[in-house]
């Protein structure tokens, strides 16, 4: 297959990671004979000092006319100053909301070599491997009216949560077609007990479900969810939520298994292209040494090659040989307080490479 990947390294070290992201999809594209066609385009801070602007209208068309986008990290202190609307980090926002990305990956994996890492006791994490799928266009963060009104004492402020069916439908699908693709299960967040948009939300997932009656799923109040992601992760499989409860449950998630440097996202839309990246920043610390654990690009990579290609071989290829690099106890210096036995960004994927 022959297909066209938007790269969008950005800022600190998200060159580095996405060399090793190109060098290990060539690797892959000679053993699966695909052809990967990388067109390179500017976002954040590098694009605001050659143009003025963190997302150019060139860094747009790439993307449109690209079969997936990978971004690198945008941001770092350099651009700390600029006021609000100009800041790297815009950039990002303004690609997500053209594109229409309304659909939030996090899975979190835990890698058994690394299980010492996690703020959790071993038995609690073993095996934990769950995605969580947060609506990203709408509820409070967009609802309106959103506003400060009245004085003194009595003044408000407001926020709106609102969603329509059309909305909540279209990420519950999502949901479960996720759950169909890795063979699991789904459960729904939603605060049915207080909240009226939730009480829809609830009517739209059993509602969806008939379409899916192979897929076992169940709904979850969200004060419950955060308590069973670290009391229990390991009962779930895929979490879909709203925007806001998602936000907060894959920042907690992705805490449970403390390596920064290991986790992907993916950001989806209707039909157009979508946005793969690491979770973690533009690691402005570390930017320019060459010693970025380049293990969370991968897992990136290895989400475009599910989600966006429907290469599910190649991806459990590339998962394996990430897992079994850090089986065969390669680190990066994230990952390890043993000096002598740090892998820099280029050894790593170099050995990436070697496991494939
Ligand atoms: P942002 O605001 O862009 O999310 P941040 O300041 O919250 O950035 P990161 O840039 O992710 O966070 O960095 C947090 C810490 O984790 C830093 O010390 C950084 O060096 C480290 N870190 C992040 N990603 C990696 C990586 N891929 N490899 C090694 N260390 C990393
Ligand atoms: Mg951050």
């Amino acid at each position: 297959m022959k297909k066209r990947i938007a790269i969008l390294p950005g800022d600190g070290i998200g060159p580095e990671v996405c060399e090793a992201a190109t060098t290990v999809l060539n690797e892959i594209g000679t053993m699966f004979q695909h052809q990967f066609e990388f067109v390179y385009g500017d976002l954040g801070g590098i694009a605001i000092d050659k143009t003025g602007n963190p997302l150019p209208k060139e860094t747009l068309t790439i993307c449109k006319n690209s079969d997936a986008v990978l971004l690198g990290a945008v941001g770092g202190p350099k651009w700390d100053t600029l006021p609000g609307e100009q800041r790297p980090e815009k950039g990002l926002l303004g690609l997500r909301k053209e594109l229409g990305l309304f659909a939030n990956l996090r899975p979190v994996t835990i890698y058994d070599a690394l299980a010492d890492s996690s703020p959790l006791k071993d038995e609690v994490i073993q095996g934990v491997d769950l995605v969580i799928v947060r609506e990203l266009t709408g509820g409070l963060y967009f609802g309106e009216p959103r506003e400060r009104r009245g004085e003194g004492k009595e003044e408000l402020a407001v926020d709106t949560l609102v969603y329509s069916r059309k909305e909540i439908e279209r990420i519950v699908r999502k949901g479960f077609e996720f759950a169909e693709i890795r063979g699991g299960t789904l459960t729904s967040v939603d605060k049915a007990n207080v909240l009226e948009s939730s009480r829809l939300w609830r009517e739209v997932v059993d509602e969806v479900a008939k379409e899916y009656p192979n897929i076992s799923y169940s709904h979850m109040l969200v004060d419950n969810a955060a308590m069973q992601l670290v009391r229990n992760p390991r009962q779930f499989d895929v979490i879909v939520t709203e925007n806001m409860f998602g936000d907060i449950l894959s920042d907690e998630a992705s805490m449970i298994t403390g390596s920064l440097g290991m986790l992907p996202s993916a950001s989806l839309s209707e039909d157009g292209p979508g946005l793969f990246e690491p979770i973690h920043g533009s690691a402005p610390d570390i930017a320019g040494k060459g010693i970025a654990n380049p293990l969370a690009t991968l897992s990136s990579v290895a989400m475009m090659l599910t989600y966006a290609f429907s290469m599910t071989e190649e991806a459990d290829v590339l998962s394996a040989a990430i897992n079994d690099v850090l089986e065969a106890g390669h680190r990066t210096a994230d990952l390890t307080s043993d000096e002598r036995a740090v892998l820099s960004t280029t050894e790593m994927t170099n050995q990436v490479i070697q496991a494939l």
